[in-house]
């Protein structure tokens, strides 16, 4: 079983012929309202390739809230730890997508910010029963960090996915069983620019300097550096043909997750994650975009 702990939004997306001027109301093309956030999008990940998904997360008292919640349930995620908040409004992303493929989201945190250490005190014992605990960094930095204290005191392997991107101290990277990054977060994370695999190498390195064990560098369409202490190599992405990539990192996150959970080697995780992402890139959305464990295999075994 893994643990989740996480946020929880709920992306509202117009697609729009071109992004609005300030003060324009311009006439959108469509609109749609599919669940997300970085925490929910990954316990999602993780209980769609079969694995038992405890989630650890803050909701307002709205329907937005209620709406993500029933759509954990419907997954068979466990939603014991996700607590709703009097008075405070879940987390929103209002996204607009242009014709010319460009976006701009504005996000209001709202119940995620509220998440104490307190919250994870509660699911503690949940925390030190898991396999895996799973982070990002959409909830408040002192509660990912209490998450990740309580789990290596119980001997759980951390796999922390720096999401949005942050200043992080080296005393937090050394607690970090495998470090997922993108280009942006390797970049801030390590100094180094990323545009390439070379320049993917230098920054995985530069990770591991300052106390990840295991570097997970995902790199688009292109596919991801892995880095450990034993060794260092890249791995393709598999051909798919794009039509979202939302949520292409999560998937990849909670489906490596599950594969680790299961006791895999990091190069046979990494493969298992790598086909889910790309499933997910070939549909729209977020949650509605993260594919089951049967098309993951079978594009596994192609
Ligand atoms: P993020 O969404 O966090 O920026 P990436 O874009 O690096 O993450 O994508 C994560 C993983 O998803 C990649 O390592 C790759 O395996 C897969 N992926 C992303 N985009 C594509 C794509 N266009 N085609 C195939 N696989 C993709």
């Amino acid at each position: 079983q893994i643990a989740v702990v996480g946020s929880v939004n709920m992306d509202m997306v117009f697609k729009t012929p071109r992004m609005p001027v300030p003060g324009e109301t311009l006439m959108g093309h469509s609109f749609h309202q599919v669940h997300g956030g970085k925490g929910a999008n990954q316990a999602v990940a993780a209980a769609r390739m079969g694995a038992k998904v405890h989630f650890v997360a803050n909701v307002g008292d709205d329907l937005n809230g209620q709406s993500c919640v029933q759509a954990l349930v419907q997954d068979g995620i466990d939603v014991q730890h996700v607590r709703v908040m009097a008075g405070s409004a879940t987390g929103v992303a209002g996204i607009l997508l242009d014709d010319a493929g460009e976006n701009c989201i504005v996000l209001t945190t709202g119940a995620n910010a509220l998440m104490s250490t307190a919250d994870i005190d509660k699911a503690g014992n949940t925390i030190a029963e898991a396999k895996l605990l799973l982070c990002q960094l959409e909830t408040p930095l002192a509660t990912v960090m209490h998450a990740i204290a309580c789990a290596r005191r119980a001997n759980v392997k951390v796999v922390l996915n720096p999401a949005p991107a942050q200043v992080l101290a080296d005393e937090l990277l050394c607690q970090v069983d495998f470090l997922v990054v993108n280009e942006t977060e390797a970049a801030l994370l390590s100094g180094v620019a990323v545009v390439d695999v070379v320049t993917a190498e230098r920054a995985a390195a530069a990770l591991l300097a300052r106390g990840a064990k295991v570097i997970l560098l995902t790199l688009g369409a292109l596919g991801m550096w892995v880095a450990t202490p034993a060794n260092a190599y890249f791995l393709a992405a598999f051909e798919v043909e794009v039509l979202d990539t939302t949520a292409a990192g999560d998937t990849f996150v909670g489906s490596f997750a599950v594969a680790m959970a299961e006791g895999r080697d990091v190069r046979a995780a990494c493969m298992f994650a790598q086909s889910a992402a790309a499933l997910a890139v070939t549909k729209l959305g977020a949650q509605t975009s993260i594919p089951y464990r049967e098309a993951v295999e079978r594009q596994l075994l192609q």
